[in-house]
């Protein structure tokens, strides 16, 4: 059966092949007039270099969109011809028979032209919006599949404190019927479990087998070689943690991979003057769930990119003007924008032509005629890509908050939307006190778990729409939208609390870490200087003892 979006779809793209097959015609006459004033230019040596290159740039463009609309005969004959006067213009003379074969060839397109092939419509076949699920991340469900009650009592615990709805179990077959009955957003497998001679990582290849769409899994345990590892990734596995477990690095995971897979739809920017090209390859992207914007003028790619914040770019080589390599240069001229992905996806079939573009920053090479299907994969998978390093660029390694760049972003994005909306946001400095002698008594690597904990337990602790970022060493800053200078004074207070109260153990000792705290509200200070102001309100928490939380003014 078809769905009612499909049905649109096909309709939508049967019309662009009707649009261009009722253009295809005037090409076509293009192109034997072209063939013409070859024929009547004479001797085969005197071919005008003006006319090759008008001929090659038709046939160049022919044989790249010709696949996509269902001429895939005439497609690859244009390919043939383009070919053909390439080494021509490169220099080499053509014989009378050969001038005289290609003038035919040209002659007989309008005849291949009848040859178009309408099934290859039925291309799209591709899910409908596979991307555009969206559930709360916080009601996530996750299967906790661990025979060693303690640390799944430690998981479920920590996860639980995250927000999500955690069920666990101690053996693989109960685990097994409860997949089947509903299944997880997520589940974290232990790989050995006494008293059965399966292995996690067995027992999971097993339930993707059975299952249509495959299930996000993460593998925990003490095996470290690479028949471990190999066997996680045949289970399909996106994360593989040994113990003993570093339980917020494994919540990182979790939260980037279900971020991702409920993520917004990923953003594609186009750059061809094929604009009816570029509309088909739109209708099929955002039929597979993407947002999908064109440029045919590359002048307007910097607006464009400014504005949509695109996670992929696609470029032509051959645009009005500039050359697709140059605008691939032009985006990386701009440090902010290195993270988007650039492919080309162009006619270009010259493999030294393909390479040297590459060599000029995108990363890689599509071919066109493209397939549907293969167009939606290739663009998910670099897309996806770009996504997955983005986060990653914007995570901190130690402790998976906002780097010091973002989380400075994020103040002014949510002072920007406080304006907006009339309500106010409130942004905390948080330092940790004497750190320095933390580091000197009990080691650097204790220091770095001491971080790691406040960072977890801010976490847990702030809402979701929080921005909780790392700021330096050993300085965090938290914003809390929507949120009044008195209320957020309690919250912050209460993690002080919290924090004073956590025992750290250094063989035999344990001691324990406090804060100081700065906060400041957009409605009490100019909003263009909260930072600012939280860190003197900081400064004098310190000055007044530390272990307190003072509010600006
Ligand atoms: P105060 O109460 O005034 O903040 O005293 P302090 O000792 O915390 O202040 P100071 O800024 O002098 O020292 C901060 C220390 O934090 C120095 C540095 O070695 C340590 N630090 C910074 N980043 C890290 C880190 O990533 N890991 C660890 N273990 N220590 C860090
Ligand atoms: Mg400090
Ligand atoms: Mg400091």
């Amino acid at each position: 059966m078809i769905s009612n979006t499909q049905q649109q779809v096909l309709e939508q793209l049967q019309a662009l092949r009707r649009e261009y097959a009722d253009k295809l015609p005037g090409v076509l006459t293009r192109l034997t007039a072209l063939g013409q004033d070859l024929e009547r230019s004479g001797a085969p040596e005197k071919l005008a270099p003006e006319l090759l290159k008008s001929l090659y740039q038709e046939l160049h463009k022919l044989a790249g969109s010709a696949g996509s609309f269902g001429f895939d005969a005439l497609s690859a004959r244009a390919r043939e011809q383009e070919l053909e006067v390439k080494k021509w213009l490169a220099g080499r003379v053509p014989t009378t028979t050969q001038l005289g074969d290609f003038v035919a060839n040209i002659d007989n397109f309008s005849r291949l032209m009848q040859h178009s092939s309408p099934e290859s419509i039925s291309d799209v076949s591709v899910d409908p919006a596979p991307l555009a699920a969206s559930a709360e991340a916080s009601h996530s469900l996750i299967y906790v599949l661990e025979d060693d009650q303690l640390l799944a009592s430690e998981l479920t615990l920590a996860l639980t404190n995250f927000g999500y709805q955690v069920k666990h179990y101690a053996t693989l077959t109960a685990a097994e019927e409860a997949v089947i009955e509903q299944r997880p957003d997520f589940l974290v497998v232990d790989v050995m479990f006494s008293g059965d001679e399966r292995t996690g990582p067995e027992s999971i290849a097993e339930l993707q087998r059975r299952s249509g769409d495959p299930l996000s899994v993460v593998f925990i345990s003490a095996r470290d070689d690479f028949d471990a590892y190999l066997a996680a990734v045949r289970a399909g596995a996106v994360g593989y943690f040994v113990k003993p477990l570093d339980i917020p690095q494994l919540v990182n995971t979790l939260e980037a991979q279900l971020k991702l897979a409920q993520g917004s739809p990923y953003r594609i920017l186009i750059v061809d003057d094929d604009v009816l090209l570029s509309r088909h390859y739109q209708v099929i992207l955002e039929h597979a769930g993407m947002r999908v914007e064109l440029v045919s003028d590359p002048r307007e790619v910097l607006d464009v990119m400014r504005r949509f914040h695109p996670e992929l770019v696609l470029l032509d080589l051959h645009l009005p003007g500039c050359r697709g390599y140059e605008v691939a240069q032009l985006i990386r001229l701009n440090p902010d924008w290195l993270r988007v992905a650039i492919a080309y996806l162009s006619s270009e079939s010259d493999e030294q032509a393909q390479a040297n573009a590459v060599g000029y920053g995108g990363e890689d090479f599509l071919t066109k005629p493209i397939s549907d299907l293969r167009l939606v994969s290739a663009v998910c998978v670099r897309a996806a890509r770009s996504r997955q390093l983005s986060e990653a660029i914007d995570r901190d390694s130690l402790t998976g908050l906002l780097t010091h760049a973002r989380i400075k972003e994020q103040v002014k994005v949510e002072v920007q939307r406080a304006r907006r909306t009339g309500k106010v946001v409130s942004v905390a400095m948080i330092d940790l006190d004497h750190f320095k002698s933390v580091n000197d008594t009990y080691g650097h690597a204790l220091g770095d778990r001491v971080i790691r904990a406040l960072a977890q337990l801010l976490r847990q602790r702030l809402r979701q729409t929080d921005g909780i970022g790392r700021y330096g060493g050993e300085e965090f800053v938290v914003i809390l939208p929507d949120c009044e200078l008195d209320a957020a004074q309690v919250i912050l207070n209460d993690l002080r609390e919290s924090f004073s109260a956590v025992n750290f153990n250094a063989s035999e000792v344990a001691f324990n870490v406090t804060l100081s705290c700065g906060v400041v509200s957009s409605d009490r200070e100019d909003d263009d200087q909260l930072l600012e102001v939280a860190d003197k309100a900081l400064y004098r928490a310190k000055a007044e003892g530390r272990n307190q939380v003072c509010a600006a003014g």
